[in-house]
């Protein structure tokens, strides 16, 4: 098989970490002669068109530090390869592909993010098939995706592959989103699944699809159709972003501010002292929290969670959990403190104050 070299963008190993989001992509899938999903009145190219515009102007009247770049605002075609270059030329730090599902079961309702991931035959696999199956429309599409068949399970085999660097902030963020669409949106929610999906596999960037509702659904097509319906969705959208946006921003700040006054505290209150470490060793902790002002460190103002420490950072309060010299524990450690706090985050010490994460990374291997 040839295929694996230039269909795929590159993963570049710098995953985003410590950057900023300045430029997102907002993708309206299908358009032109490709209309996607066809409803019994609607199509899903209009219905992810109309979506995306309020997306995207949601993001440019309320956040003016992000450029917002659309990959159509018309009922234009625009093959797929295209759409990941528009993107990629961009440097984007975020690509969002708007579509509607359809099911041949028609009481199917809901919505689905998907990202990037590994080859899965389960019913998801049908929406993979089908928003891939969009480049047996485009010219020369055997040439230009190498031999891909978007029908043949053989040719997802390669999704499995590829290195998955935009995995983790993909699944962060169509997480807010998903939740936006359960909490807010009050819609059916699927989760946040992994699809071999073409559009996604050749941006560099992180990237989701985000499947709105079911065009096959009457009601939800009706839903999608209104003025309403595609306001409360789109600015479920918004909302899943800018949580993304304040996480990611949060982060970037964290590993960049000077941290001349760090300074790691026992708790009040709190009966176990931090473990005594040999100086000038890098130590790796959970983020859960951080204030202005300083708050207790009980284990009633943090969910039951027990030991929790304060590192001054500046005018803020972190207050993290655990202290793990492997990097690689310290991840384990986080995802069982996710439970109860989902934006929880690995942070690195060294002699009781916070490091950015990406130098201890480097100092542990070295
Ligand atoms: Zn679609």
């Amino acid at each position: 098989m040839t295929f694996c070299c230039t269909l795929f963008a590159a993963g570049s190993g710098d995953n985003g970490v410590g950057k900023r989001i300045r430029t997102i992509v907002i993708d309206a899938g299908h358009g032109g002669k490709d209309p996607g999903a066809v409803g019994k009145i609607a199509k899903e190219k209009d219905l992810a068109l109309a979506i995306a515009l309020k997306v995207g102007h949601y993001v440019e009247e309320n956040m003016k530090d992000v450029s917002v770049i659309y990959t159509r605002k018309s009922d234009v075609a625009v093959d797929l390869w295209k759409r990941a270059e528009i993107a990629n030329e961009a440097e984007a730090d975020l690509f969002i592909s708007i579509h509607v599902n359809a099911h041949t079961r028609t009481s199917a309702r809901g919505t689905l993010t998907l990202v990037l991931g590994q080859h899965r035959s389960d019913e998801n696999f049908d929406v993979a098939v089908r928003e891939n199956s969009v480049i047996l429309l485009e010219e020369d599409y055997k040439t230009i995706y190498e031999g891909f068949n978007p029908e043949s399970t053989e040719s997802y085999i390669m999704f499995s592959l590829m290195q998955k660097t935009y995995f983790k902030q993909s699944i962060e963020f169509g997480a807010f989103v998903q939740k936006q669409f359960k909490e807010r949106a009050q819609r059916r929610d699927f989760g946040v699944r992994e699809q071999g999906l073409l559009v996604l596999a050749q941006t560099s960037m992180p990237g989701v699809l985000i499947e709105t509702g079911f065009i096959s659904n009457a009601e939800e097509e009706k839903y999608l159709m209104t003025e309403y319906g595609q306001d409360v969705i789109a600015s479920a959208i918004y909302r899943g972003f800018r949580e993304y946006k304040e996480e990611i921003d949060r982060r970037s700040n964290f590993s960049s501010v000077v941290r001349e006054e760090s300074v790691i505290e026992k708790a009040p209150g709190v009966e176990v002292q931090p473990a005594v470490l040999p100086a000038n060793q890098v130590v790796f902790s959970i983020q859960i929290a951080s204030s202005k002002n300083k708050i207790s460190t009980d284990p009633s103002s943090f969910k039951g969670q027990k030991e929790v420490m304060v590192v001054q950072d500046g005018r803020w309060f972190k207050y993290i959990v655990g202290q793990e010299v492997s990097y690689r524990k310290a991840l384990d450690r986080c995802l069982v403190v996710k439970d109860d706090f989902p934006d929880a985050f690995v942070v690195a010490l060294k002699n009781g104050k916070l490091i950015p994460l990406n130098d201890a990374i480097i100092e542990i291997n070295r």
